[in-house]
């Protein structure tokens, strides 16, 4: 039981992040938040990726570099081009890590505008941090695991930005239904979506990527859409003056597909 509640608190608080932090605020800006509150989000990205922390600026760029060339030979993480979410997924690393270290020159339009912070973009983003959090996940399991298959939830754990990107990146343009034919492979793969938090709703985000909510259709539901107005409500986020998203077939046809049907 201890293990299972870890286990499943560090999948959805690191998948909250991710997709609220660092890809609607980070890469997309869909929102505006206060110097504080940016911060408290920082930190809580960075302690809920622990081990497999993604920084603010890798991933923005990365993120809009997918958006531009979405299932091109240019795309950092297309299905398209590899066999497995193991190939795939290595090639995008090299890039991360060639944006990370600066190596690689990004073009200039997908430059800033997403959060810095020094301390934990930098200096504490290395490797002694991250054996320091796998050893403080590997002590936990020592702990509470009641059987020696549970050790094999351990590399979720190191690797669990990685590992949740790979599923939206591979499931999310491979699987599922469209609402609209844009230029890309973009699925939907779930209509109620508690295991990313809305962020396999991929083919209604490439079809309005500035739009908050994921979910535009009467049955589909964006969990972390749900969070974010409460988030506003009590006045930790500005959504106002964002794009909307409800759209059923018949209606117009969205910014940038067409209607499937
Ligand atoms: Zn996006
Ligand atoms: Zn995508």
């Amino acid at each position: 039981m201890a293990i299972a509640s870890f286990f499943i608190a560090h999948w959805v608080l690191s998948i909250f992040c991710q997709t609220f932090f660092l890809h609607r605020y980070s890469a997309h800006r869909m929102f505006r938040m206060s110097k504080g509150w940016e911060r408290f989000f920082h930190f809580l990205t960075w302690f809920a990726q622990g081990a497999s922390y993604l920084q603010p600026r890798a991933y923005a760029i990365l993120h809009r570099m997918h958006h531009a060339y979405s299932d091109t030979p240019k795309d950092p993480h297309s299905p398209r081009f590899f066999a497995t979410p193991f190939s795939m997924m290595w090639h995008t690393k090299d890039i991360y890590l060639g944006l990370l270290g600066r190596k690689v020159e990004p073009e200039s339009r997908f430059e800033n505008g997403y959060p810095s912070w020094k301390l934990l973009d930098e200096t504490l983003n290395n490797m002694f941090v991250a054996v320091a959090f796998m050893a403080a996940y590997t002590l936990y399991y020592v702990q509470f695991a009641t059987s020696p298959w549970q050790y094999l939830l351990l590399p979720i754990h190191f690797l669990v930005g990685p590992v949740q990107g790979a599923i939206v990146n591979w499931g999310g343009h491979k699987y599922g239904y469209r609402n609209f034919f844009n230029k890309d492979d973009s699925k939907n793969t779930l209509v109620f979506d508690l295991v990313t938090w809305g962020e396999l709703f991929q083919n209604n985000h490439h079809t309005f990527g500035m739009a908050p909510n994921f979910a535009v259709r009467w049955f589909e539901i964006d969990p972390c859409y749900q969070v974010m107005k409460v988030l506003q409500f009590a006045r930790i986020i500005d959504m106002t003056g964002a794009q909307q998203t409800r759209w059923e077939p018949g209606d117009e046809a969205a910014p940038d597909g067409l209607p499937a049907e």
